[in-house]
């Protein structure tokens, strides 16, 4: 079968400064690299800050689209991908539990974890079903009404959690998703991953720090400075 995930980077690089008066210093940020990921592999992503790990997370969750190189998603080429496409891909098929904070600050927490529900076309059958077990998993339910600024970083991490999972996508791609959480939450993400990826055959790509938990992924990958 084809890969779920096929990159192929020969250069990303960004530009720093100001493009209105044409004053840019690139920064280069991921060079001459390649993944192939399984449907329903894990794969944790470790590396030194700075090294390149979110950025590789942003191509690979069709954000980032400014590189030269190649990348294929469940056999499609990102490059060909209408606006439209790209929208639904990324609101459908990637679960992203970003690295900082992506919550609506206005919304209240159940808004932001079924805000993925509004633009999903068709609407999902079993939403209020998924919705309840995605927030119990997290042990989140105590915090529905509220705001994410009245919620801990740990808490705002298991809400981003819960919203990615919600669509039940084929792909979740992590950025850190553990730093801010105690032992016993970290478990309970662990759990759910594991238990997506084993029962689902979702597609696990996690961006960590955290030896322990690169240790539960089918693979490790580490991202070196060019020699
Ligand atoms: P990591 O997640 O491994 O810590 P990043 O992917 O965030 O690393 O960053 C890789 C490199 O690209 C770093 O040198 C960083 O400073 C630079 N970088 C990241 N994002 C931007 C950006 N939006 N503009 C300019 N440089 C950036
Ligand atoms: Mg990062």
């Amino acid at each position: 079968m084809e890969p779920i995930i096929k990159l192929n980077i020969n250069n990303k690089t960004y530009q720093k400064g100001w493009a209105c008066f044409r004053k840019t210093t690139p920064v280069p940020a991921l060079q001459e690299f390649s993944l192939t990921v399984e449907r329903g592999e894990s794969v944790a992503i470790v590396g030194e800050s700075g090294i390149g790990k979110s950025t590789l997370l942003n191509i690979l969750g069709l954000i980032d689209r400014k590189y030269d190189g190649d990348y294929s998603i469940m056999g499609k080429r990102a490059s060909e991908l209408t606006d439209a496409q790209l929208a639904q891909w990324r609101n459908e098929k990637i679960g992203f539990v970003l690295q900082e904070s992506s919550l609506i600050n206005t919304l209240r927490v159940e808004e932001n974890i079924k805000l993925p529900f509004l633009y999903a076309n068709p609407r999902p059958q079993n939403l209020e079903t998924r919705f309840a077990q995605a927030v119990d998993q997290l042990g989140i339910r105590d915090l529905l009404k509220k705001k994410p600024l009245e919620c801990s970083g740990g808490q705002k991490s298991r809400i981003a959690f819960a919203r990615a999972i919600m669509m039940d996508p084929p792909i979740i791609l992590a950025d850190e998703p553990s730093s801010a959480l105690d032992d016993e939450n970290k478990e309970r993400m662990l759990m759910l991953l594991r238990n997506l990826n084993e029962n689902h055959s979702t597609t696990v790509i996690t961006v960590t720090h955290d030896a322990y938990v690169a240790n539960q992924h089918d693979r490790i990958i580490t991202l070196h400075k060019e020699a």
